[in-house]
């Protein structure tokens, strides 16, 4: 079976479980080849609805839960997204592909481990090079957010952590949204923040979750499953 059809195939999955929601989160799947995210020993599992390891002890996410994360995120064309936990680059990509859809979109994503981010920026150039354009991978401490580009419209945090990150919340604009998982180090609970435009905070928790944790100044300060 191509690629392409087992894509088709996790796709029509993902809508029949009520995962995938909206056109442009199907669409992004459809045009994002997830086999180029993973490592080539790895690729004949692609299509299989599971995270998979990308060395360094980090894993790409189960794509029912990049789905429920991109659909709570309510990302739109032109929003300027922030992501903690580049990994693979796959949710920059997803991300990117709805944002650029009006040229002012872009996603900032940080990674803290240098070997991954490198190997995100060749993974998103083989996948959908016209993307390049629309992303900037940073490395370093992501819980302390990206200043220079602050704020942002919407911010995903794609590993564990203790609490929301103070800089992140200041970082996050008036009406903006920010998705993140909460919670101890075994299991969190997905929460999703919004800011009004008076700046007042929200909070509500959707779905259980397990992340590898957010490592850093406003997050774990150590990491236990550390494999280099
Ligand atoms: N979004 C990724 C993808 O699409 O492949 C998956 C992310 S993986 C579950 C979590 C990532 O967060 C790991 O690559 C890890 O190194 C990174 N990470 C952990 N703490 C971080 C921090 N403080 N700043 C930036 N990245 C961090």
């Amino acid at each position: 079976m191509s690629y392409e059809y087992q894509r088709k195939m996790l796709v029509e999955y993902l809508k029949r479980e009520g995962v995938i929601r909206s056109k442009d989160v199907e669409e992004a799947f459809l045009a994002i080849p997830r086999e180029q995210f993973v490592p080539e020993h790895l690729k004949e599992y692609a299509y299989q609805d599971t995270p998979l390891p990308i060395g360094f002890g980090q894993t790409i996410s189960a794509p029912h839960m990049v789905a429920i994360m991109t659909e709570e995120l309510s990302v739109e064309p032109g929003n300027r997204v922030l992501e903690i936990g580049t990994g693979s680059g796959y949710q920059a990509a997803i991300l990117a592909y709805i944002v650029s859809k009006d040229p002012r979109g872009h996603v900032y994503t940080i990674e803290r481990i240098a070997g991954l981010a490198k190997r995100a920026l060749i993974n998103i150039a083989k996948a959908k090079p016209e993307l390049l354009d629309f992303i900037t991978i940073a490395i370093g401490d992501g819980t302390l957010g990206l200043e220079p580009f602050a704020p942002f419209d919407r911010i995903i945090v794609t590993a564990a952590s203790p609490k929301i990150p103070e800089p992140l919340l200041r970082q996050l604009k008036p009406m903006g949204k920010m998705v993140i998982p909460v919670g101890d180090r075994w299991e969190q609970i997905l929460q999703i923040v919004t800011k009004d435009e008076k700046g007042r905070i929200r909070i509500r928790d959707s779905i259980p979750c397990i992340f590898v944790p957010l490592i850093g100044e406003y997050g774990w300060k150590d990491n236990l499953y550390q494999y280099y």
